[in-house]
Parts: C-alpha cells; sequence; structure tokens
C-alpha cells in the first residue's frame, strides 16, 4: 500500500521518536534514520562522474581514460579488452567504510541495510534502470544460501525494482556449481574460477531473449563474475546486460 507523503513523513516521524536514529555503519547516534555519522560518511566514497564508460572505474579528472566508439571515455583496461557487459556502475568504493556496510548485510543478519543501499545504487545507475526490462541478482550457490539466509544482491534486487518500477527476476540465472571463494584471486584465476558456474533456469531463456537486462550484485572486483553472467544471457539472446553493483573495486575489473 502507497501511504501519502505526509503520512509517510509522520510515519517517520513517529519511528524517529521510538528508535533512536542511528548511523547505519557504526551504530553511533545521528540525526536521521537510515544514515552515516559524519566519520562514516568520509570513509566511503560515493561514486560520482567521471568515471569509465564501460566499468565504471572512476577517474580523477575528465580528460582521464581514452575516447571509445560509443563517445565515452574508457579506461585502458575496457579499451585493451571491452567486457562483455554494456555498462558497469557502482554506489560506492569498497573501502573501510563500505565494508562496515556490506560485510553485516553479506554474512550478518542486517538485510534491513537493502533499502538504503539500494537508494545509492539507484542514484549511481539511474540510467542503466530507466533502459532495464528485467532486473537478475547474481545468484548463489544454495549452500552458501543456506549459510548466509539470504542472497544479498537479490535483496538489493528486490529493492530497485520497487524504487524503479522495473520487474525483477529472482531464480531464472542459477549457480549449479559451488565455487570457492574468489577473495584474493586475481583476475586470470577469478574468471577461470567462474566460467560455467552459472545457468539458466527452466524458462528463462523466453524471459530475456531480445530484453535489456540489469544485473544486480552487492561488489564488483575484477568483473569476472558479471562477465561470467552476461555472456551467458548474451548467448541466450539477452538484447544487453548492464550491471550495477553496491561497491566497487578502486582498481581494475
Ligand atoms: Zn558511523
Ligand atoms: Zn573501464
Amino acid at each position: 500500500m502507497m501511504m501519502a507523503a505526509p503520512l509517510r513523513r509522520l510515519g517517520g516521524a513517529v519511528l524517529d521518536a521510538l528508535l533512536p536514529p542511528r548511523c547505519l555503519g557504526c551504530g553511533e547516534a545521528v540525526l536521521r534514520q537510515a544514515t552515516l555519522c559524519v566519520p562514516c560518511f568520509i570513509e566511503t566514497p560515493l561514486i560520482t562522474p567521471p568515471c569509465c564508460a564501460s566499468c565504471g572505474l572512476p577517474f580523477g579528472h575528465a580528460a582521464e581514460g581514452e575516447p571509445g566508439e560509443d563517445g565515452g571515455r574508457h579506461c585502458p583496461r575496457c579499451l585493451l579488452a571491452p567486457p562483455l557487459y554494456g555498462q558497469a556502475r557502482a554506489a560506492f568504493l569498497y573501502g573501510p567504510g563500505s565494508k562496515r556496510l556490506l560485510l553485516p548485510f553479506k554474512h550478518g543478519d542486517r538485510s534491513e541495510l537493502a533499502r538504503p543501499l539500494a537508494r545509492q545504487m539507484a542514484r549511481a545507475g539511474r540510467e542503466l534502470l530507466d533502459r532495464a526490462e528485467l532486473i537478475l541478482p547474481v545468484p548463489l550457490h544454495r549452500w552458501r544460501l543456506l549459510r548466509r539466509r539470504y542472497n544479498q544482491a537479490a535483496l538489493l534486487a528486490a529493492e530497485l525494482s520497487r524504487l524503479s518500477g522495473r520487474p525483477w527476476a529472482p531464480d531464472l540465472l542459477r549457480r549449479p556449481r559451488a565455487t570457492p571463494p574468489l577473495g584474493e584471486k586475481g583476475p586470470a584465476a577469478r574468471q577461470a574460477v567462474v566460467a560455467g558456474a552459472f545457468a539458466l533456469g527452466p524458462g528463462a531463456a523466453a524471459r530475456i531473449a531480445g530484453r535489456r537486462l540489469l544485473l544486480v550484485d552487492d561488489v564488483l572486483t575484477t568483473g569476472a563474475t558479471a562477465n561470467a553472467c552476461a555472456w551467458l544471457l548474451l548467448q541466450a539472446g539477452a538484447a544487453g546486460v548492464d550491471v550495477l553493483a553496491a561497491a566497487r573495486v578502486p582498481e581494475g575489473r
């Protein structure tokens, strides 16, 4: 049910009175619900333009990178080996501040972080969301899903769907093969580990053929997972695959 804005504001005020607002990162008292305190905010840099037109790597200035065929400027890695996905964007740089949000979100039980994280993702990926016809979370293998109880990417996808009105599908993309944690592995090793880890669920091909898809994950590291999923989805006839993550590591894709 949609509440009228004044009623929603009133709801927020009542909630604030009942639960003193706490910083999402460290739990310190703050002025408004679902915000960060100043030290946490400083340690959680938002990614804003300019950035690589393909992988979203933040640039220090607008003349960084080289122009590509699409007119946008691209980082050297994307020019050398263009990713299979169209564009990737992320809300935050992965670092001390975003880890304070993302690690409890991933391994703990702080599923309520999905909403504020998705709000920032929608800001960073507005154009990607606008053209998306279907939102797909990067799946977890069922063992990992059992241990964690929820797939953090699916929670983000559901929130992004709610914010944008775009449909999402939780199980079109599947992960039948368990892969070891990618941790400190380099780009080539990651590529080898994730190749073949994903599969399409029954009836998936009919739902993705000819459509522009948005793949959602919590952290974008080398892009190996995004590329493996994009390869599968494009093979199945998707018109394009973009990627939206909560955070990305500062280097490489
Ligand atoms: Zn804080
Ligand atoms: Zn790039």
